[in-house]
């Protein structure tokens, strides 16, 4: 059913919750309570993620009813939670700068995007600019011809260029990446780095609050939102998607099922029955995120940026309470922790991880002080083989999937959202999008972005890394 283009029902609100263990502050106050119970929805969203609650705003834009169901006690509580939010444009496939630089268009005016004030506070994007840095695998010339096509301002930046803006920085080139246990690692520059500077580039300032301006903003046009439910089986007949069985017995019938489930969403399509429609593969892969003081110079208000660092393999970024955020960029000499479920990942930072990744972030930072202790956060990627998302149909009718986003989806949720909202819409009309993949232009920036790019039958050449 189309929707009329007029607000639904206001949803019940209640406070922003604080913790995974809360009550959510987006429990919709008309849910049903009891087993047993049958539901009817005209989209039914499986994950309430930042990827999940935009696909739940754009349907809810598009259609009348809309149920959002979710594991967890409320938005953003998967791989969300635990993301960096860098909010960056540089890719080696264009398709997908494309669809980031749309995406940080909404991101950079969040309210206008969202048209509405989620009372628990919103989100913010930070500006804080990208360096992006050459070393293995990065081709620089590609990515800035990229992001040239795409009207983004970029700069080239020589060694001394990037010792004048950031000061606090080492352009040495020390690749390729190593281990400390490895002498190279500790050996001089050979030599030094070129880079190139984003100035519109930047990060949101929380993850999970993004993903509850989006849910909130949802539950305005009328979606529902079903926290501490949990999706055991998805039935299907004659080749259609009929709907979802609850853990609590209840049943969802809805036309239309979309996986958002992040990690998850390869035991979401062994419901569907769907695996192998899928030549890209899905699977949880563990991410340690380390957190260290960030010297003065650079800071979050204080000369600070993100880095995208191939020749140690890290990326980084300026962070609250002055400290610097580092991830890895899965060099080959780093072991890849793939997980059988995502609840196999282990619950505080490695010692190992710990030392690699200060001591890799000390050589190009100087004066970091590295603390005894170790700190940092524990995430989730749903990765695919080649780290490119999978945005498409499946070969069960009504059944979408938007997953496989490895470490980058976040940035590109709120157009991927609108990408899989206008998917639905022209297949359900009779689209053939394996025969014409859809392309959309992004209102926005209008730039378009081809959707083939994304699909679940193109080929693949497996990889280590994102680019
Ligand atoms: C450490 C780390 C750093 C990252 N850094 C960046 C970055 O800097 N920039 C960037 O763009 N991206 C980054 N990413 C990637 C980005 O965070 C993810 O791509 C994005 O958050 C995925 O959102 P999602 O909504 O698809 O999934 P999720 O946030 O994982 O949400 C999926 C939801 O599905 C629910 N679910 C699963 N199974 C069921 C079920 N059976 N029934 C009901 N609900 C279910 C889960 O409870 C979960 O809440 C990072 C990721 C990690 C882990």
């Amino acid at each position: 059913m189309r929707k009329p283009r007029a607000h639904g029902a206001l949803n019940h609100y209640a406070d922003r919750v604080t913790s995974a263990d809360a009550m959510s502050a987006t429990d919709s106050s008309n849910e049903p309570t009891a087993n047993g119970d049958i539901i009817t929805t005209d989209v039914l969203v499986i994950g309430a993620g930042v990827i999940g609650s935009a696909v739940a705003l754009e349907c809810a834009r598009r259609w009348a009813s809309v149920t959002v169901v979710d594991t967890r006690g409320g938005p953003g509580y998967g791989s969300t939670s635990a993301s960096s939010a860098m909010v960056r444009y540089h890719y080696h496939h264009f398709p997908e700068a494309a669809l980031a630089w749309e995406a940080g268009a909404r991101w950079q005016e969040w309210e206008r995007y969202l048209g509405v004030v989620d009372p628990a506070g919103m989100a913010h994007f930070i500006k804080s600019g990208g360096l992006v840095l050459e070393g293995p695998g990065y081709d620089l010339p590609r990515m800035i011809s990229h992001l040239r096509e795409l009207g983004c301002p970029v700069e080239l930046l020589d060694a001394a260029g990037i010792a004048e803006r950031f000061p606090s920085l080492d352009p040495g080139k020390f690749g390729p990446p190593a281990l400390p246990q490895d002498d190279h690692f500790w050996a001089d520059a050979t030599g030094e780095l070129t880079a190139f500077w984003v100035d519109s580039a930047g990060h949101m300032d929380d993850p999970q609050l993004s993903a509850h301006n989006l849910a909130y903003a949802a539950e305005q046009q009328g979606a529902q939102f079903l926290y501490r439910r949990e999706v055991v089986d998805i039935s299907t007949k004659d080749g259609r998607v009929g709907g979802v069985l609850l853990a609590d017995g209840t049943r969802i019938e809805s036309p239309i099922v979309v996986n958002v489930a992040g990690p998850w969403s390869a035991k979401i399509n062994g419901m569907a029955g769907v695996l192998d429609d899928f030549i890209p593969k899905t699977q949880p892969m563990e991410q340690e995120v380390i957190s260290v003081p960030a010297p003065p110079g650079f800071r979050l208000d204080d000369g600070g940026t993100c880095v995208t660092d191939p020749d140690f393999a890290t990326y980084f970024r300026v962070h609250a309470g002055n400290t610097i955020i580092v991830g890895a960029m899965e060099p080959e000499c780093d072991e890849l922790v793939m997980l059988d479920s995502p609840e196999d990942a282990i619950g505080s930072v490695r010692q190992s991880t710990w030392e690699t990744q200060t001591l890799r972030l000390a050589r190009r930072v100087r004066d970091l002080g590295i603390p005894s202790k170790p700190s940092g956060i524990i995430g989730v990627y749903d990765l695919t083989d080649d780290w490119i998302p999978i945005y498409d149909k499946t070969n069960v009718s009504g059944y979408y999937v938007a997953i496989g986003t490895s470490g980058h989806g976040f940035k590109q949720a709120p157009f991927v959202g609108e990408l899989m909202a206008e998917l639905i819409s022209a297949v359900e009309n009779g689209h053939d999008h394996d025969a014409e993949p859809l392309a959309v232009t992004g209102s926005w920036t209008g730039v378009t972005v081809d959707l083939g790019h994304f699909s679940r039958r193109r080929s693949v050449t497996p990889q280590r890394a994102m680019g």
